[in-house]
C-alpha cells in the first residue's frame, strides 16, 4: 500500500523561481534546503546534527536566489533535507538515502521497507526532478538555448581534513563550461579554485548533471563554493555578484568555440 511523507501543510519540496527570466543558464540546487518532513521525526538526529553541513548545502540557496535575479536566470531549488533523500543521487545507489553522512549515523533510515524509500523518492525527488526536466523541455521547443549551472557548498573541514579550496568546478563527460569558468575564478586574484575537486562528477555521486546536462546534451558546469564563503549573507552576495559576471563571459567563450 502507498505511504504518504508529507502533510498538506507542510512545505512543497519544489521552488522554482524566475521561470520565465531571459537568462541562457539554469539554476539548480539541489540541497538548497533542510526541511525533514514531519513524520521522520527528525530521521532520530539531534536538532544540531540537522542544521550540519551533512544536511544542506550551507549558504547556496541565497546565492542562487541572489544569482537568478542579477543574470535575469530561472533556478530551480530542493526545501527538503538530503538526509531524507539526496536529490543529486540516482536512487538506486545506496547513498540516496545514506544511513550514515560524514561520521553520523541516521537512525531513521536504517531498514526502510520499499514504501517507506518509494514515498521519498515519489514526493520529494520526482517532483523536483520533474520540474527541471520539464522545463528544460519547454525551453528545447520553444528554441531556447539552455545552459545547466548546479549549484553546490562544501564544507570547510571533512572528517578532520581542512580544504584549501575557496570554489570548484565540477565536471565528468563534457569540461567545456567548466574549463573556461575555472579559468575566469582563477584569474580573480586570491582564490583557490578546485577543478574536479575536492569532488568530481560521477554518475554514482550525481545525478542532476548527468541526467539534465549530459544526457540532454547541454552545456554544463557543476559549481561547489566552500561553505565559509557564503555563510552570512556579505559572503553570498560577493559570490552571486561574482558568478553573475563570470558566468555569462564563461558561457560567451564556450559558445565562441
Ligand atoms: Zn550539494
Amino acid at each position: 500500500m502507498a505511504e504518504t511523507l508529507l502533510e498538506p501543510d507542510e512545505p512543497n519540496p519544489v521552488t522554482f523561481d524566475n521561470e520565465t527570466g531571459r537568462s541562457v543558464l539554469f539554476l539548480t540546487c539541489d540541497h538548497a534546503g533542510r526541511a525533514i518532513p514531519r513524520r521522520l521525526d527528525r530521521l532520530g538526529l539531534p536538532e544540531d546534527e540537522t542544521q550540519r553541513h551533512i544536511a544542506w548545502d550551507i549558504g547556496i540557496g541565497a546565492v542562487g536566489r541572489h544569482l537568478s535575479r542579477l543574470l535575469d536566470a530561472a533556478v530551480v531549488l530542493q526545501a527538503y533535507s538530503r538526509l531524507v533523500i539526496d536529490c543529486n543521487r540516482d536512487p538506486k545507489v545506496p547513498s540516496s538515502i545514506p544511513e550514515i553522512s560524514e561520521t553520523t549515523e541516521i537512525p531513521g533510515n536504517r531498514g526502510l521497507t520499499d514504501t517507506a524509500r518509494a514515498a521519498r523518492i515519489n514526493e520529494i525527488f520526482r517532483p523536483y526532478h520533474e520540474t527541471i526536466g520539464g522545463a528544460l523541455d519547454r525551453r528545447a521547443a520553444a528554441g531556447r538555448a539552455s545552459a545547466l549551472v548546479a549549484l553546490h557548498s562544501f564544507t570547510p573541514v571533512f572528517k578532520g581534513v581542512s580544504r584549501p579550496w575557496h570554489a570548484a568546478v565540477l565536471y565528468n563527460r563534457d569540461a567545456r563550461l567548466a574549463q573556461f569558468l575555472f579559468e575566469l575564478l582563477s584569474g580573480e586574484g586570491g582564490l583557490v579554485v578546485g577543478d574536479n575537486e575536492p569532488y568530481r562528477v560521477t554518475d554514482l555521486t550525481d545525478y542532476t548533471v548527468p541526467v539534465h546536462g549530459e544526457r540532454r546534451g547541454l552545456p554544463h558546469v557543476e559549481i561547489e563554493i566552500r561553505q565559509d564563503q557564503i555563510e552570512h549573507p556579505e559572503g553570498q552576495t560577493l559570490w552571486a555578484e561574482r558568478l553573475a559576471r563570470l558566468l555569462p563571459a564563461a558561457y560567451s567563450e564556450f559558445s565562441r568555440r
